[in-house]
């Protein structure tokens, strides 16, 4: 049983990881971004509340995070959490909750990043994931699953991933240093593109081998 953050910035690949880790060790993801997304697919009132900070590629005011992050960790015994704790504040409130057991962060340089986001593409019908250059679907526009159309999210505009790496850079980097002082730290190079390779680097530090 782990109790998992995964740390890095945007579009480098740590949810693919996450739900490959799950399929070993069980410790399922908690994506505070997915649970936004939905509140707004939704047309919640948190959605509603929270669609200008999403769209820009602002952070979502702590308060509002850190509530939604409770309520879902709520009883797990088990977890891994993508894209939370993305502030100082953050990570205190959480360390009220729960003991994290490892902290994994991944690594990768801001033009790969630029690269992997600016690509991606997303079914307006299914919710189906590609990408122009590495994932590119059979048809330009459709999507291979359900033939839906694709669209750019509107975060994944240059503008909004320009933004995005400067509120990371600003206000998550610094977690790198609170949990390597904490001796919960430990970092994969996730700059290459072999997925396999860096799930297994990934998965061999969670192990601590
Ligand atoms: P993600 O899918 O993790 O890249 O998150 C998408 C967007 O959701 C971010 O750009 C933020 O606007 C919001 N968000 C997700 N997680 C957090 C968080 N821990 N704190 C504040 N905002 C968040």
């Amino acid at each position: 049983m782990s109790k998992l953050i995964f740390l890095g910035p945007p579009g480098v690949g740590k949810g693919t990881i996450a739900r490959k880790v799950d399929e070993v060790i069980s410790s399922p993801p908690v994506s505070t971004g997915e649970l936004f997304r939905e509140a707004m697919a939704n047309k919640t009132e948190l959605g509603l509340k929270i669609k200008g900070y999403m769209d820009s590629g602002s952070l979502v005011p702590d308060e509002i995070t850190i509530n939604l992050l409770k309520e879902k960790i709520h009883g797990m015994s088990s977890f891994i959490l993508d894209g939370f704790p993305r502030t100082i504040p953050q990570a205190e409130a959480l360390d009220k909750e729960v003991s994290v057991d490892k902290v994994i962060s991944f690594d990768a340089p801001d033009e790969m990043i630029i690269k992997r986001l600016s690509g991606r593409r997303t079914c307006r019908n299914c919710d189906a994931t590609f990408h122009i250059d590495f994932l590119p679907p059979k048809v330009e526009n459709v999507c291979d699953e359900c033939g839906g159309e694709l669209y750019q999210r509107e975060d994944q505009k240059p503008d909004a991933i320009k933004q995005r790496l400067v509120v990371y850079k600003e206000q998550t980097e610094p977690l790198v240093n609170y949990y390597k002082e904490k001796g919960l730290l430990e970092t994969v190079d996730a700059s290459g593109t072999n997925v396999e390779n860096i799930f297994k680097d990934a998965l061999a530090k969670i192990r601590g081998e």
